[in-house]
C-alpha cells in the first residue's frame, strides 16, 4: 500500500520573545493508505502542533513531512494551501459551519473555492451528505440540526473534494454519547470503505475505535500499537 504521510525528525520549536518551547521533540512514523490512526496523549502532549503540522497549517522547525509524495518543506504559502484544499479534509471538534447557509451550500464550500462549476458543486455536495446518511437534510441550517448532524455535515464537507487525508482533532469533544456513537460510526464506515483518517482525541474510549494508536507524551511518540479496531460502542 502506498504511503501518505511521511515524517522524519519531525521538530517544532515555539519562540515567544527570548523564551524557547519544543513542542515536537522528533517524530518519525508514517501512515499508509487506507489506514485508521489515532494520536492520543494528554493535554499539552501536542497532538494539537502535530495536526497542524499534518494538516499544513504549520511548517516544522527541523524535520520532514512527506505528504502524499509531496515533501512540503520546500512549498511556499500558496503551495501549502493548495494541498490543504486538495488533498486533506479537516474535521473540527467545533464543526465551523457557517450558520447563515444550508447543508448544501457549507459541503459546496470547498468545491467553490477549487473552481468546480455551480452543477457539479450541488451534485457532489449533495452526495456527500448522502454518504453520511443526511440526504433529507441538505436546505437545513446548522441551527437546525442536532450536534451529531453538523458533525456529520463537516464530514461530508471534508470528503467533498476527495481527499488523500480525513484529518480530525477532538471530532467527538462537543458531542453527548448519543452523537459521538453516531460520528464514530460514520467513521468506521469511512475506513471501512478505504478512507485515511488520522484521529486526534484525548480520549481513550475514542482511540480505541482506530486501528493503531499513536501515544504522544511530551513531544515524543511513546508508542505505537495496533488495537482490536473495536473498543466500546
Ligand atoms: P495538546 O494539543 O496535546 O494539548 P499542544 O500541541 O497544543 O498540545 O501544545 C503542546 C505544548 O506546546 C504545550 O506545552 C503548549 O503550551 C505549547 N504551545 C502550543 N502552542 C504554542 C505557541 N503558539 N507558543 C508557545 N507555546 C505553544
Ligand atoms: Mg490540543
Amino acid at each position: 500500500m502506498s504511503t501518505i504521510i511521511e515524517l522524519a525528525g519531525v521538530r517544532k520549536t515555539y519562540r515567544s520573545g527570548s523564551v524557547e518551547f519544543e513542542a515536537l521533540r522528533g517524530i518519525d512514523t508514517s501512515v499508509r493508505a487506507g489506514e485508521y490512526v489515532a494520536v492520543i496523549g494528554p493535554s499539552g502532549s501536542g497532538k494539537s502542533t502535530l495536526m497542524n503540522l499534518l494538516g499544513c497549517l504549520d511548517v516544522p522547525t527541523e524535520g520532514c513531512y512527506v505528504l502524499a509524495g509531496d515533501d512540503t518543506s520546500s512549498l511556499d504559502e500558496a503551495a501549502l494551501a493548495a494541498i490543504r484544499n486538495r488533498r486533506i479534509g479537516f474535521v473540527f471538534q467545533q464543526f465551523h459551519l457557517l450558520a447563515s447557509m444550508t447543508a448544501l451550500r457549507n459541503v459546496e464550500l470547498p468545491l467553490v473555492y477549487a473552481g468546480v462549476s455551480r452543477a457539479e458543486r450541488r451534485d457532489r455536495a449533495a452526495a456527500a451528505l448522502a454518504k453520511v446518511g443526511l440526504a433529507d437534510r441538505l436546505d437545513h441550517r446548522p441551527g437546525e440540526l442536532s450536534g451529531g448532524q453538523q458533525q456529520r455535515v463537516a464530514v461530508a464537507r471534508a470528503l467533498v473534494t476527495e481527499p488523500a487525508l480525513l484529518l480530525a482533532d477532538e471530532p467527538t469533544g462537543n458531542l453527548d454519547s448519543r452523537s459521538t456513537h453516531d460520528v464514530l460510526g460514520l467513521f468506521d464506515e469511512l475506513h471501512a470503505a478505504g478512507r485515511t483518517i488520522v484521529l486526534i482525541t484525548h480520549e481513550p474510549d475514542v482511540a480505541a475505535r482506530a486501528e493503531r494508536n499513536l501515544v504522544i507524551d511530551d513531544g515524543l511518540i511513546t508508542e505505537d500499537r495496533l488495537t482490536t479496531g473495536v473498543g466500546p460502542r
